[in-house]
């Protein structure tokens, strides 16, 4: 049984833990999927999340505005990702792809978000470049004016939902300033002429991601998110609110990592005796332990901080999201061992664990990019 007495500390409201439950029965009931086809399994997860009322803490809810609810965010993604990492990528896409429309977009941009809570339409954050990830303030894709319209030219890679999603977030250089000053965000319909998925990308722990070119896309200047020269802070305020929930998604990772453990290390004999018996197992055990309640206790303050108002939580969250999945790699590692050669069984729970945390250490802020991001803010 999984470990949830978390849900008890003061972080939480009796309305979050009516949601964990209500989403890990749900959870029982439908997962894990099909992995065979990435495309179709999100396509159909996000309409069957959407379904279930799962996706209405992704986005702002328009008939009643208010701030995203950090706290149900980690909870979704951390119960999710315990069941299912492609399901945990479904709902996260759904918020980073639409996060700048809830906190910047106008009334009219806004419009979207009933469909995307729905799950009745994909989004997609398209920030990096081939020549700039982390140093994304350097990005060379452009958006020229033209009369009432922008024309977007250049190259997004590592898109997540590219090729399946409906509705992009694109950050490009509108040229107000030099580095991060002149870079604005639109808002881009996957169909608009010019956008195309130049390669499809396959990695370790596959879900739908490309590389996308703009080919003299045209947009209205209404598909501007925020003010000309804003893109930057944009992009920072909507990582502000889901880096932490990058941390959540490793948590519910870690946790599987150890309940799988627990299961294996008790039922398995070894010497005689069952593999929990070995105390150098429990303090693979005790450590794991250690590392999932500490990660947990970083993220649910980052995500409570947030929650009670902070206009920014750059410090808890970087602080949350490197130690969870820094730790969550380490935690899986030690499942892996304890499982023996089944840990690196190809398909066995703990092996897809292992590919599935890796790219959490990359995406939203490599981890020595938190580092630095840690320093600064202390530095101050
Ligand atoms: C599976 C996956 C999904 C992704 N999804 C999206 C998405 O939906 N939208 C999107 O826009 N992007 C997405 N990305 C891109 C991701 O954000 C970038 O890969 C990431 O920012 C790193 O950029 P890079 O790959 O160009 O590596 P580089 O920028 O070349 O960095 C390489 C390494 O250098 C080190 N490094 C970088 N900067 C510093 C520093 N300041 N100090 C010390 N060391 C440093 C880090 O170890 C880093 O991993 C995704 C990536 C992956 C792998």
């Amino acid at each position: 049984m999984p470990d949830r007495s978390f849900l008890d500390w003061p972080f939480f409201e009796q309305r979050h833990r009516d949601w964990a439950d209500k989403l890990d029965a749900w959870c029982a009931q439908n997962l894990p999927v099909d992995h065979s086809d990435v495309d179709a399994a999100c396509r159909d997860l996000v309409a069957r999340l959407g379904e279930a009322g799962f996706l209405k803490p992704t986005a702002l809810d328009t008939d009643n505005p208010g701030p995203l609810d950090v706290r149900t965010l980690c909870l979704t993604r951390e119960t999710l990702a315990r069941h299912d990492g492609l399901a945990d990528f479904a709902f996260a896409m759904q918020g980073l792809g639409t996060g700048a429309i809830s906190l910047f977009g106008t009334p009219e941009q806004q419009q979207w978000l009933d469909r995307t809570r729905a799950g009745k339409t994909i989004s997609a954050f398209a920030l990096s470049e081939p020549r700039s990830g982390s140093d994304v303030a350097n990005m060379d894709m452009t958006a020229t004016r033209d009369g009432d319209d922008y024309m977007l030219s250049g190259e997004k890679t590592w898109i997540s939902n590219g090729g399946i999603a409906d509705l992009y977030t694109v950050f490009a250089r509108t040229g107000e300033a030099p580095g991060a000053k002149g870079i604005s965000a639109f808002l881009v319909p996957a169909d608009t002429p010019g956008l195309d998925v130049a390669e499809r990308l396959d990695v370790i722990a596959p879900h739908p991601l490309a590389r996308l070119a703009f080919n003299d896309v045209r947009v209205p200047a209404s598909a501007m998110i925020g003010r000309p020269g804003e893109g930057f802070k944009i992009a920072m305020s909507v990582l502000d609110v889901f880096r932490s929930t990058v941390g959540a998604a490793a948590l519910g990772f870690a946790r599987r990592a150890l309940d799988e453990t627990l299961d294996r290390a008790g039922s398995r004999e070894l010497f005689g005796a069952p593999l929990f018996d070995l105390q150098m197992v429990q303090g693979h055990i005790a450590e794991m332990a250690l590392d999932i309640d500490a990660a947990a206790l970083l993220i649910y303050r980052a995500a409570w901080t947030k929650d009670m108002g902070a206009p920014r939580v750059t410090r808890e969250a970087a602080m949350a999201k490197l130690f969870a999945t820094d730790r969550a790699q380490q935690v899986i590692d030690k499942a892996v061992q304890i499982h023996g050669g089944d840990g690196v069984r190809r398909g066995h729970i703990v092996e897809s664990l292992y590919r599935e945390i890796r790219a959490l250490r990359i995406y939203e802020g490599a981890s020595d990019v938190q580092k630095v991001v840690i320093a600064r803010q202390i530095g101050k």
